[in-house]
């Protein structure tokens, strides 16, 4: 195998590099091929979306970049390391410490405050949480006053802010979002999209988006369009309607 130059790959400008990735899962007798020499890169303080009809490989896109999954041939670096170099201890210290995630349910532990939510990734890494850094955090998600109370007790907007600033309590390289505005009416997914939007522009963090919804992707500075497994397309400075021109595009020529 032709060893691959890490560093020209994913300098200080790239947060996250695919270099012709492959996921392959068993189905039945046979395998499925989720993701097909796929080659994508993320770079630093860039909003990217992930588009493509159901299938087409965005989940698997994601949870090999956040390493939740490996590969079964390519590789995926996240802030300048090569994901297939380290074991399970350190890979799961770089997601960690690296790595942030956001989901459509946002996941919060229901008996866990706003604040105790936030402090979790520090306490899991084995770091005693700093009070500053977890107001903070809350504050940079508008929600100072709510540090006390469970996710039951805030709306579903408030809880995925909560879930980010989870997510980023760390200071993550990347940031994943996996469909963060699926369970939301449109008023609340339009704050947290500029939300997101506002942690690119004044924080330069990289974030990574799967989403079905054209207005949600027009957030983001560039849209990938998957195919089975594969970059079929690619928009940079996209609005909703430039989005769906490019996805009937798409289905027409699949
Ligand atoms: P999308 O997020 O675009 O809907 P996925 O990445 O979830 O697509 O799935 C891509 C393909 O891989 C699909 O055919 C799906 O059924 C298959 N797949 C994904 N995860 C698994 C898994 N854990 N086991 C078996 N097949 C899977």
């Amino acid at each position: 195998m032709t060893p691959i130059n890490i560093n020209s790959m994913a300098g200080s400008d790239t947060s996250v590099v695919l270099e012709s990735v492959t996921k392959s899962f068993p189905n039945g007798d046979g395998e499925v091929t989720a993701l097909d020499e796929l080659t994508a890169r993320f770079g630093h303080g860039t909003f990217t979306a992930v588009m493509g009809p159901s299938g087409s490989g965005k989940s698997t896109l994601l949870q090999c970049a956040a390493g939740l999954e490996r590969p079964t041939s390519g590789r995926v670096v996240v802030a300048g390391q090569d994901l297939a170099r380290l074991n399970d201890r350190k890979l799961t210290e770089l997601r960690r410490s690296r790595i942030g995630f956001v989901f459509q349910a946002f996941n919060l532990m229901p008996s866990l405050t706003a604040e105790q939510n936030v402090a979790l990734p520090l306490r899991l890494a084995g770091r005693r949480p700093d009070p500053h850094v977890v107001e903070q955090g809350l504050a940079a998600v508008g929600l100072s006053g709510r540090a006390g109370h469970r996710p039951a007790e805030l709306s579903g907007g408030q809880q995925q802010r909560v879930a980010i600033a989870r997510a980023l309590v760390t200071r993550p390289a990347v940031l994943f979002a996996d469909e963060p505005t699926g369970a939301l009416d449109a008023a609340t997914s339009r704050e947290v999209l500029q939300l997101l939007r506002t942690l690119v522009d004044r924080h330069a963090q990289t974030l990574v988006m799967v989403t079905h919804d054209p207005t949600a992707a027009a957030y983001a500075d560039r849209v990938l369009f998957l195919a089975d497994g594969r970059v079929r397309d690619e928009l940079t400075d996209p609005d909703a309607e430039s989005v769906v021109a490019r996805m009937m595009m798409l289905e027409a020529s699949c």
